[in-house]
Order: C-alpha cells, then sequence, then structure tokens
C-alpha cells in the first residue's frame, strides 16, 4: 500500500517513509492510496481483544513492516496501558461510555502515540537512522509523545509549551520525566509563539535534514491509524451498529471513525461535538467553514479554531480530488473562509457546539444519574450525544468516547460538582518531583542552538 498526499504534488510513500515524514512535503496529509474493506472478516473478528484487532487492522495498511513484527509492536505498546484489555466501557443508561484513558499519561492520544513510540523505534533501528521530535504543546500532546519515546536511544524530545500558560499538573507531566532523551522547553511567549517557531525551525530545510527533525503532531498518519482500532473495537462489541459521539478539536480522531466506517465496519453515524470554538459544528451544518477567535473555556484540547485532520475528511468529501481539495484550501487561506457546495451526508455527521454551562451541566447529569465523573471533554460528548439522541434510532448503540480522566482537570470537575475533588494515583505521585525544563526566549537561533547542542546527529 502506498500513501499519497492530499494536495497531490508529493511521489507515493510507503507506510515507513509516511510515519517518519509527518507531514507531506507539499503541504498536504498523507492517506492510503486505498481503503480496504474488511466486511468479510467481521464475523471471524468481533472475537479478538483490542490488542489482537489492532494487529489486524495495523496490517492491512502497514504492509512493509513483517506480521510477526507488527505484533510485537502492537504488545509493547499497550502493555504500558493499567487494564488489560487497554480500552473499557461503562454503561451510562442508553449511553456507552468507551473510555480510552487508561495509558500512561491518562489521556486517549497515549492510544496512539504509545504505538507510535514503538513504529519510530523499529523503523529507526532497522534504518541505522536518528530523529529529533520538536513538538509545540498546550496540554495532553506534550506528556503523550513524551511517554511513547521516553528512554529511546534512536530518538531525542524536545516539547515547547508556553511558560504558565499550561496546567501545573500537565507540565509536571513533562517536566517530571527523567530520561535523558527528553527536553522541556518552557518559552517566554503564547501558545502560538511556540507553534510559530516549530514552523519557522521545520521550514528551515537544511537545518531540517542536518539534524533529522521529526514531528508527533495529530496529522502523522500512525496516529490515525492506531485510533481507527478503538472504532473498529467499539463497533464489533454490540449487537447493533455504533454511532459515536466524540468531542473533537483537532478532527483526529473523529476522521479515525471516518475511516472504520469506510472500510465497512458496523458504524452509524459520527457526532462532532466540539466546544464555543465550533468552526467544525458550523462547517458540518452549513457547509461554511470559517475562521473566528480562538476561545479560551474548560475544554483547553478542544481549543482549536483550524483543525489540521480536517483536510483529510474534505479531501474524500471532495471526491479526492487535489485540484477542488487546494482551491478550497487558498480560498480559506486568503480570506478566512472557504464553503462546499454539497453538505456531508446526514447519514454519517450529526454535529453540535456545546458551550460551558452545557459541560459542566453534563458533568453534574452523569454524577448526579450515575455517580460516574467525567472529564469536561467527555461531558462535552455526553452533552452532544444527549442533545442529538433524537437523531439515532432504537436499532443503534449510542457510544460517547472518554477522551481523558477527570483527574487531570480537576478545576473544572470541582466547579460542577461543589468542590469534589478527583484525583488518580499516577498524578499524586508527581506532586513534589524535581522538574527538569530549560526556560527560553521564543527565538529560533536561540531553539536551535539548544536542538545543536543536545540533540543527536
Ligand atoms: C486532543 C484531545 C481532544 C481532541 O481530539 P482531536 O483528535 O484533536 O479532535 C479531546 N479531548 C482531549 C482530552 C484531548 O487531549
Amino acid at each position: 500500500m502506498k500513501y499519497l498526499s492530499t494536495r497531490g504534488a508529493t511521489p507515493p510513500l510507503s507506510f515507513q517513509d509516511a510515519v517518519l515524514t509527518g507531514l507531506a512535503p507539499d503541504g498536504g496529509l498523507l492517506l492510503p492510496d486505498r481503503i480496504p474493506n474488511v466486511s468479510a472478516q467481521l464475523d471471524s473478528w468481533r472475537s479478538l481483544s483490542f490488542v489482537e484487532l489492532a494487529k489486524q487492522v495495523l496490517t492491512l495498511f502497514a504492509d512493509d513492516i513483517e506480521p510477526a513484527v507488527i505484533a510485537r509492536l502492537v504488545d509493547e505498546a499497550y502493555a504500558s496501558f493499567d487494564i488489560d484489555e487497554t480500552v473499557a466501557f461503562t454503561e451510562l443508561g442508553n449511553v456507552q461510555v468507551l473510555e480510552l484513558f487508561h495509558g500512561p499519561t491518562l489521556a486517549f492520544k497515549d492510544v496512539a502515540l504509545q504505538l507510535l513510540g514503538k513504529l519510530f523505534e523499529h523503523i529507526l533501528g532497522a534504518r541505522d537512522q536518528r530523529l529529533n521530535i520538536v513538538g509545540a504543546t498546550s496540554g495532553d500532546t506534550g506528556s503523550a509523545a513524551i511517554a511513547g519515546v521516553r528512554g529511546q536511544g534512536n530518538v531525542d524530545i524536545f516539547i515547547m509549551f508556553p511558560t504558565g500558560r499550561v496546567s501545573p499538573l500537565q507540565e509536571l507531566q513533562m517536566t517530571s520525566i527523567p530520561d535523558a532523551n527528553v527536553h522541556c522547553l518552557s518559552v517566554n511567549g503564547s501558545f502560538d509563539d511556540c507553534q510559530n517557531l516549530m514552523k519557522t525551525l521545520f521550514a528551515d530545510l537544511a537545518f531540517k535534514d542536518r539534524y533529522h527533525l521529526g514531528a508527533v503532531n495529530s496529522v502523522n498518519w500512525a496516529r490515525v491509524l492506531a485510533q481507527v482500532v478503538y472504532y473498529a473495537y467499539a463497533s464489533l462489541h454490540f449487537a447493533k451498529p455504533v454511532s459515536f459521539s466524540v468531542p473533537t478539536g483537532n478532527f483526529g480522531n473523529i476522521f479515525a471513525g471516518y475511516l472504520a466506517k469506510r472500510m465497512g465496519f458496523p458504524i452509524a453515524r459520527l457526532l462532532l461535538a466540539t466546544n464555543e470554538n465550533d468552526i467544525l459544528a458550523r462547517f458540518f451544518n452549513t457547509g461554511e467553514y470559517s475562521r473566528g477567535p480562538v476561545r479560551y473555556t474548560v475544554t483547553p484540547a478542544m481549543d482549536i479554531q483550524v483543525a489540521s485532520n480536517f483536510e483529510r475528511f474534505l479531501y474524500y468529501h471532495l471526491d479526492q480530488d487535489s485540484e477542488r481539495l487546494n482551491a478550497f484550501m487558498a480560498d480559506f487561506a486568503s480570506t478566512g473562509k472557504a464553503r462546499v457546495e454539497q453538505l456531508p451526508s446526514a447519514e454519517d455527521f450529526g454535529a453540535t457546539a456545546i458551550n460551558e454551562a452545557q459541560t459542566l451541566e453534563a458533568i453534574r447529569a452523569a454524577h448526579a444519574e450515575f455517580g460516574y465523573v467525567a472529564d469536561p471533554h467527555t461531558a462535552v460528548g455526553l452533552a452532544a450525544a444527549k442533545q442529538l439522541q433524537a437523531q439515532i434510532g432504537n436499532d443503534e448503540q449510542l457510544v460517547c468516547i472518554a477522551t481523558a480522566h477527570p483527574a487531570k482537570f480537576p478545576e473544572a470537575v470541582a466547579q460542577a460538582l461543589d468542590g469534589q475533588s478527583v484525583t488518580h494515583p499516577r498524578l499524586e505521585a508527581l506532586r513534589g518531583l524535581p522538574p527538569r525544563v530549560e526556560q527560553i526566549e521564543p527565538d529560533l537561533e536561540v531553539l536551535k542552538a539548544y536542538v545543536r547542542e543536545h540533540g543527536s546527529s
């Protein structure tokens, strides 16, 4: 299987090259040249564990890695999870919550980044190559990316975050990691400053080449692929076809659900749930994609205006026509808005935006009715599920994706539940650990000097 860019100007890549490349050189996102149909396998896959199903799904897309090697990497990746089955279901009335937060950093990003870390280790080891990963984070991505590659010999990871703007707990999840290949950079500026630094660094192609820069942001194809597995697994877990409610920011999570549906897994609808940053909810309801100002909410992982993975969906929506896609992206880049002629099918998608009051109310309701404590991001999904329930038939099972453990967002939980505190032993254990962090100015030359001195070359 080969990987093609949505923008149509990158020669086809193998799976392993796609994993190392991240963003395509033409600025597009990588997608497989065809989507395998699994209809004939569904019956025999129903009895598989999460890990065994992951091996089957990955083997379809990673045809340049031996199946036995894939099996080993998958086993290693998910051995770090707290529960044997990797993911868990909790029943809240007629909604099933799919908990994806039982990995090392207690966020769903671990499902993808634990596997991506193992893939990097294998691919780099076989090629005797090194990688300096540079990333910017305002929360969950940084710690999950670090947890995926800590201690690896062929990788150094540099994570930038804006000084004082990451929650103290999330900061400690990064800076308390003792491994020498982990480098946390507290940048005296905003999250945008961090992202701009990263973009300008990657635009320096000579530096990128010389220092083998790599990225782990959500555009990496392997992250999408790893996420397909839990949609597949959940869809085979119930007798009825499944509709999913998905708390959405960068569209990475829900895009994996769309792909699983196109592969033939028994998936009915995908309910896209945003917070007040509602650009995607508006697009799915009106066909217009238009940028607004970023609003800061109790669901920071979804405080996103321009969703990096949306381009992948758009490519399929525009019949895999790179010219139309490029025209849409050019319109959007120059005017801040663009539109499609035809709305995405209501049989595939529903979409809604949930405000802060509704989010806190959903935490309260889940606690009052079921004694369940949901993190605020998950609560956005629960609120959307309730709102869109009328669109779901009795012959479907509704599943809400739980993206973080509530102990990661104790302030919002306390606000919703009259000061109730929620903890997790792994987070408690971090308190008082010595932080390892370098304070830097938002200056490209300072960043380069740091990578030169501390990275591998
Ligand atoms: C990253 C994240 C999201 C958003 O996922 P996308 O793939 O960006 O749509 C939602 N909730 C939590 C807790 C996250 O960390």
